[in-house]
């Protein structure tokens, strides 16, 4: 050990458990990019005032869990705490959204909340998320729902489910957020919560305190205050997601914790993780980019934590099917086998082989545990003995079968056992 570990509220990734991580990235993914949607890489930082205005000042993220520093040139920056408002500020200044609409786009990458640490909540979390910019068209809601839930799908997870809201828009939800705060203000409330229903009385449905939500069984909802508009909208979300057979619960209690969502609003929980239950979320925010400075821009997105999808799959017993490293494993004895099985393993590489080297100058049972340890298929042993036969052994380290091959067809012979398609 050194004198440093990882900061409080972070943890490293490292073999073999980082293999499940980058499989759940893959499975997220590669179902976007078959969806029409391209990479977007944004920087980990951004100016304080982006997720201010973009995530919303009253909230939990902006008020309590960035971090935050002054770079020596004065400017004020933030670790981004989500992704939504970075990939906005991203393809608007790329002026992407004077092209073809909707503009798609995925990204994956480190986010930073300053948070109570505990499982399933840390400081430092991976998210993989898609965004879609640029139309108001309930296919499109339903699209990003549907590759959401058919990627956990795809992992093995079972235990997860849909919750499904609207929060209304610019029409309806004024005069909503008045009748609420309106009983709100009729509540024996501490001054924090107070306080909230003047900013952002929506969050207030959202407490989880016991005596706080006792007191909320007859809040007004937004279902019962949307316009014709967002009703037709949200049924047509519903349809689709009924038609595509992805089951949903409607949850008219959803907000969620950033302050820019209109219309539909999603969150994914899974029920084996305990308080931190939600393994993804998203919605539309049609307000976004003028919150922001940029022209109006209807726009759908979804963040799924990664940490957490992993962790669903753990409580679920789920052993994801990640291939083993090594296909081959080369243990050479002697100093002329060494430089034979190097040249092999370096010829097997080049065509695309996974092959791996006893290193070091172990000793023939070492390199041998090194082999099997490896979760190689087939080893390639060879001692001065079989050098000065002209062969190598091709070991086969499940049935423990052993070939002689001449030296010249190693590689080939390995490439024909692993049944490459051009091999020999
Ligand atoms: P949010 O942007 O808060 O909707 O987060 C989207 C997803 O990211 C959540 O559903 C979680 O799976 C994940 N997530 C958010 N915050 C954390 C955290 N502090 N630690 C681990 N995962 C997180």
């Amino acid at each position: 050990m050194s004198s440093f570990s990882a900061p409080k509220g972070t943890y490293d990734l490292i073999p073999p458990d980082s293999a499940d991580f980058l499989a759940v990235r893959e499975a997220i993914s590669a179902p976007l990019r078959r969806a029409g949607y391209g990479y977007v890489e944004t920087p980990g930082f951004e100016q304080v005032e982006l997720f201010a205005r973009g995530v919303g000042a009253s909230t939990d993220i902006v008020t309590k869990e960035m971090y935050t520093l002054t770079t020596k040139g004065g400017d004020e920056l933030a670790l981004r705490p989500e992704g939504t408002a970075s990939v906005l500020r991203a393809a608007l200044q790329a002026n992407l959204h004077r092209g073809a609409l909707p503009v798609k786009l995925w990204y994956s990458g480190s986010y930073y909340r300053y948070e109570r640490p505990q499982a399933g909540r840390y400081r430092h979390f991976s998210q993989v998320g898609a965004e879609a910019l640029g139309a108001e068209d309930p296919a499109l809601d339903a699209e990003l729902v549907i590759l959401a839930a058919d990627a956990y799908r795809t992992l093995g997870l079972r235990r997860f489910r849909l919750l499904l809201n609207s929060l209304g828009d610019a029409e309806c939800r004024p005069a909503y957020r008045s009748a609420l705060q309106e009983f709100l203000r009729g509540l024996d409330l501490d001054e924090d919560t107070r306080a909230r229903i003047d900013i952002n009385p929506l969050r207030v449905l959202d407490d989880k305190r016991e005596h706080v939500q006792a007191q909320l069984a007859d809040a007004p909802l937004m279902r019962d205050h949307l316009c014709q508009g967002c009703k037709s909208y949200h049924e047509q979300v519903r349809e689709l997601l009924l038609a595509a057979e992805v089951p949903f619960e409607d949850d008219p209690r959803l907000v969620r914790g950033l302050d820019y969502y209109t219309r539909t609003t999603f969150e994914f929980v899974h029920d084996g993780l305990g308080a931190q239950s939600a393994v993804g979320g998203g919605g539309r925010y049609d307000g976004l980019s003028e919150m922001i400075g940029g022209p109006a821009l209807p726009s759908v997105g979804w963040a799924l934590g990664v940490d957490r999808t992993v962790l669903a799959l753990r409580a679920e017993g789920v052993a994801l099917d990640v291939p083993s490293g090594t296909d081959v494993f080369a243990v050479p004895v002697g100093e002329e086998a060494r430089r034979t099985l190097f040249a092999a393993v370096t010829e097997l590489r080049r065509h695309g082989v996974a092959a791996d080297f006893a290193y070091g100058g172990k000793g023939m049972k070492n390199a041998m545990k090194s082999a099997n340890r490896s979760g190689a298929r087939f080893a390639l042993v060879a001692g001065e003995r079989d050098l000065a036969e002209g062969v190598v052994q091709l070991k086969d380290l499940e049935s423990g079968e052993q070939t002689a091959v001449p030296v010249a067809e190693a590689a080939s012979a390995v490439r024909a056992k692993l049944n490459c398609p051009s091999a020999r």
